[in-house]
Parts: structure tokens; sequence; C-alpha cells
């Protein structure tokens, strides 16, 4: 696709910007800074009674975040009302659609009776009725012949004429579908690639019928993007499937990582590597080897990429991401800067941070009951490992107050409480659980020895005797 590409991305704002239509967004965007093109934005918004402003908000909000930002003011369709009706007399000029007065219901008992196929069966085809209230203007459909198109996903996709109804283009209250106003605006806005998700595969026959009746001229290509589909291969769903962007947002997800993980889904770089920097998928992104098949969201695979992101932001970045998550402010951001490196290693989203941190900031550590039950109730030796681990460092010195005297310490410790491996070396890991819940509350967390250096001497011994009391 070496020409600069005219794309745009058309959300109907009736719900949140999910990440199925994240995904979509994000193809558009990918071509046309590949190709040096523009990347308009069209905003859906004629079904009055769904649309509301703050989901018009929540989508520019979450593309800005994204990092895919248009060109240009985005066009509101609810604007537009004029130019879909002047497309709408043309039609009905021209001949190209004819007016119905079938309510549902007639056109059911009739496909009944006849025991045919569902949709509509032409019956007002010939009839001549003149517009009026009530009166639905239908597409005449072609009976012959084929309509196709290139889609560059999916390859060269056509429909017999035969098996398409003769569609409504106009309400009975005088009102153009959104297939008119749709087809008539990317042709007005000289779209050369029309990039969106597979359900509308079957309305883009319908599409094209209506451009060259319009006598506009049709877009040089589609691509259809694959469903996103959850686990159970189902599609995704707002009910069932987490699939707002915001909540990804608040999920401390990084932007970068999103977007990374979004262009993998049907898609993947030559090379093989799957995490690299956004400006390098913009280079190697090809509609061309997106696989048409549904693609799995998959939740464990987003949470890799956005660890891998989180690591590959210098300190300073990732602790400035951190701050906005870190709800106990000032006193957990100082905390997070004496043990960021080792914090960074460790998250895979930015809500995971604080909570590591935490047990620096506050008094008393609220206690983890799943913690406690793993490493104290159910721990070996825990009085003994407790007491030894008392005594050992209470016998440092406060200039040996540091990583490794502290991780000999408590490795002493455990020979001490009996915590020994067939070599008679300290069983480490076992040691260290309740010194950890006794510090933090929790069984996860920075490295011991980092955090109880930072914690400092006092507040160390004085948080392992207070553990050590509740034993009894
Ligand atoms: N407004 C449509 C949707 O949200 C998109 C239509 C299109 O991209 O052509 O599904």
């Amino acid at each position: 696709m070496p020409r600069p590409v005219r794309v745009r991305f058309a959300p109907s704002p009736t719900g949140f910007l999910h990440v199925g239509s994240g995904h979509s967004a994000l193809a558009n965007w990918l071509v046309a800074r590949q190709t040096g093109g523009e990347f308009l934005l069209r905003i859906e918004d004629t079904d009055a009674e769904r649309n509301r402003p703050e989901l018009v908000d929540n989508v520019l909000e979450m593309l800005q975040w994204l990092g895919l930002q248009w060109d240009g003011t985005p066009v509101h369709q609810s604007e537009r009302g004029d130019l879909y009706a002047d497309a709408a007399a043309k039609l009905v000029a021209g001949g190209a659609v004819y007016f119905c007065d079938c309510t549902a219901e007639d056109v059911q008992a009739r496909n009944k009776a006849a025991g045919g196929k569902p949709g509509y069966d032409g019956f007002c085809r010939d009839r001549g009725l003149e517009p009026g209230p009530g009166r639905a203007a239908r597409f005449r459909t072609p009976r012959e012949g084929r309509t196709g198109w290139t889609d560059l996903v999916r390859g060269e996709v056509s429909f017999a004429n035969a098996d398409l109804e003769d569609f409504v283009v106009l309400r009975g209250n005088g009102s153009p579908v959104f297939l008119l106003a749709n087809s008539f605006d990317d042709a007005d806005m000289g779209i050369t690639h029309v990039i969106r998700g597979e359900d509308h595969v079957n309305s883009t026959p319908k599409y094209l019928l209506l451009v060259d009746a319009l006598g506009l001229t049709r877009p040089e290509a589609f691509a259809h993007m694959p469903l996103l589909v959850n686990e159970g291969r189902k599609k995704l769903s707002k009910r069932r499937d987490d699939v707002s962007m915001a909540d990804y947002r608040d999920r401390g997800y990084l932007p970068e990582a999103m977007v990374n993980y979004l262009a993998l889904l049907g898609w993947g770089p030559a090379d093989g590597v799957e995490v690299r920097p956004v400006a390098e998928i913009v280079e190697q992104y090809r509609l061309e080897d997106v696989n048409a098949s549904p693609a799995f969201f998959d939740q464990k695979k987003l949470s890799f990429v956005n660890a891998e992101k989180i690591r590959a932001l210098s300190s300073e970045e990732f602790q400035a991401r951190a701050r906005p998550f870190l709800t106990l402010g000032e006193p957990a951001a100082a905390a997070l800067a004496s043990l960021a490196t080792e914090v960074q290693e460790r998250v895979r989203t930015l809500t995971e941070v604080e909570p590591m941190v935490e047990f620096l900031v506050v008094d008393e550590p609220e206690v983890d009951e799943a913690s406690w039950t793993k490493a104290i109730t159910k721990g070996k030796a825990v009085p003994e490992m407790l007491d030894a681990t008392i005594a050992r460092l209470d016998a440092l010195g406060p200039d040996e107050w540091a990583p490794e005297p502290i991780q000999e310490a408590v490795a002493a410790a455990a020979i001490d409480a009996g915590l020994v491996n067939a070599e008679g070396g300290p069983q480490l890991s076992k040691a260290q659980g309740p010194v950890r819940v006794a510090i933090s509350g929790r069984t996860v967390g920075p490295p011991l020895w980092e955090s109880l250096t930072v914690l400092g001497r006092e507040r160390t011994l004085a948080r392992l005797r207070g553990t050590r009391g509740r034993l009894g």
C-alpha cells in the first residue's frame, strides 16, 4: 500500500470505546501513518436516542490516550442530515428505489405461506406506489450479476445480486438508514480504504450498490478486520468480557502495551518479534497479512506485553507513569523511589505498584488473609524462625543494616530454626515467607533484603516482634 491512503474510523457512540473498535481504529491509524496518508474521524451519531455526548468524549479521549491522533476535525453525521436527504432524493428521482407499504408482519406472513427464505420478497417492486407517510423506500437490487470488492484481509469477495433483498434506504418516517449515510460519506470524504470490523461484510454489497446508484466513486479497497473472541471462542460481549478501553487504562495498562497487543490480533511481524516500539509496528504492519479468522483477545498475553513495556521504561518514566495510581500520594511516591528498580521488575500493571510499597508508608500494614494462612498458619517452624530472625537482626549494628548482611542474618536464622536442606544449607524461600508477611502483610513484594533495608532496623524489628507476639 505505497500511496498515501485516506482512511476513517467511524465509531457509533452508543457505548464506551471497546477493544474491538480500538482494534479497527488502530489498523486505520497504522496504514495512514505508514503511507503518509490521512486518518479521519467520523462520529456516526445519527441515532439520537442512543448517542450521548459523554460517549463521544470517551471515544476521543481513548483514541488520544492510545496515541491515535486523527487528522482534521471529526465529522459528525448528526450535522449532515441535509446531505443524506439530497442523496436520497437523487435515488428516488433516478428510480433506484421504490416505495413500499408492507409491514414486517405482511412480509413474514407471505414468506411463511410461500415456505420461502426470510427477507423482503419484492412485493411492491412494480406497484408504482407514490411516496407517503409510513412508506419506506427500498433499493431495487439487480436480479443478475454479482457485486464484489477487493478485501485486503479476505481477498476478492462477492455476493450474487439475486441473494440481496430489496433493502430499505429511507424509513417510513423519511429518515435515511445508516448504510446510506455511511456509503455517501465515504465517497464524499474521499476515503480510499474502508477498514472496519467484519460485522460489516454482509452489508458491503448493498453499500456498493448505493455508491454506484449515487454516481459516486467506490473506495479502492476494503479491509474487514477479524472478529475478536474470548477464551470460549465467543464474540467479545460487553456483559461477559472486559472490553472497555477506559477500564484497561484505569487498571494500569500502558497505552503502548495496548497498541502493541491490539496490533498482534490477527497479525504478526515477519521477524517474529512481537513486543516492539510502536514506530516499528507502523513500518511493518501489513493489512494484506492480517488473518481473517477470529482472533483471541487474550488477557494473559496482554498482561505479559504490559509487563514488558513497563520494564522497558526508564526508572523516572516508570515512576511518573505509576504516580496517578498511588492513592497514598507523596509518601507512596517517596517509598517507590527507594525501591523503584525492584518494583519495576515485578509488576504487570501500574495498579500493582502501590501494594508493593504500601508497607513502607503505613504504620501497620494490613494483613492479607491468604498470605497469613499460607506463610504463617501453614508455614514450617514459624515461631522458631521469627525468634531466630529477631535475634540475628537485633545483633546487626546500625551500619550493617544493608541487603547483604541482612540476607546473611536471615540465612543464619533459618539454620537456627532448623529450616535446612539436604546439604545442611538454609531453606531460604521457606524462611522468607513469615518474615515478609510480618513486615508487609503479604507474600509478594519487592526482594526481601532490599525491603528490610529500606524499612529500617527499628520498624523491621517492631513488626517481627508484633507478629511473633500474635502467635503466642
Ligand atoms: N459505525 C460503525 C460501527 O461502529 C462503523 C461503520 C464503518 O466503519 O463503516 O460499527
